[in-house]
């Protein structure tokens, strides 16, 4: 097992006291920068920034940060709820640390698609039900995160099923920017 111990503090964000989300910050007792690039190579959306010695991953709306000795998350409804996560985080780099050997690590940083990229592969109707005023400004916020495929309804009908498919594969689903 690579991680035996850590110190959990839970906390509401500096930024947003008093606030009904709560973030949290596990110290563990090991440097953990050598099983990044094998979460990289595993966890669909990672972005793994090798100079930084950092992973971030978004999962179920919360966001997650590995560092060398630290994990971090955010967004999380209430203090049962981030321990809880916490630990599911933990277990899941025991597991992979034990499972090394099977995985090729990647050392590579996914790059966030660019806007028209995306935007090329909406239906591009700018019908507003997403509460964007068009196609393009929503995939100015998809690119950074800020909003997900599926407030897009137009791309669950038939007709757009191969954009969608695309977007899938196009879309990393990593913490928001800004
Ligand atoms: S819901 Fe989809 S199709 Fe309609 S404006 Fe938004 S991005 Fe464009």
């Amino acid at each position: 097992m690579l991680i035996e111990n850590y110190e959990l503090e839970i906390f509401t964000p500096p930024c947003d006291p008093g606030a009904e989300r709560y973030a949290s910050r596990a110290r563990l007792n090991v440097d953990i920068a050598e099983l990044l690039p094998y979460l990289n190579a595993t966890l669909r959306g990672a972005v793994y920034l090798p100079e930084a010695k950092a992973l971030t991953w978004k999962k179920g709306g919360h966001n997650i940060a590995f560092h060398a000795y630290e994990i971090a998350t955010s967004n999380v409804e209430d203090r049962e709820g981030a321990e809880k996560e916490v630990k599911g985080l933990i277990d899941l780099l025991n597991r992979t640390w034990e499972r090394r050997a099977e995985i090729v690590p990647d050392h590579s940083t996914r790059r966030r698609p660019a806007p028209m990229a995306i935007y090329k592969l909406l239906p591009n109707t700018n019908c507003r039900q997403c509460g964007e005023p068009t196609c393009y400004s929503f995939a100015l916020k998809l690119a950074v995160s800020q909003r997900k495929l599926a407030d897009c309804p137009p791309l669950t009908e038939i007709q757009y099923a191969e954009k969608r498919a695309a977007l899938d594969d196009l879309i990393i689903e990593a913490p928001a920017i800004g």
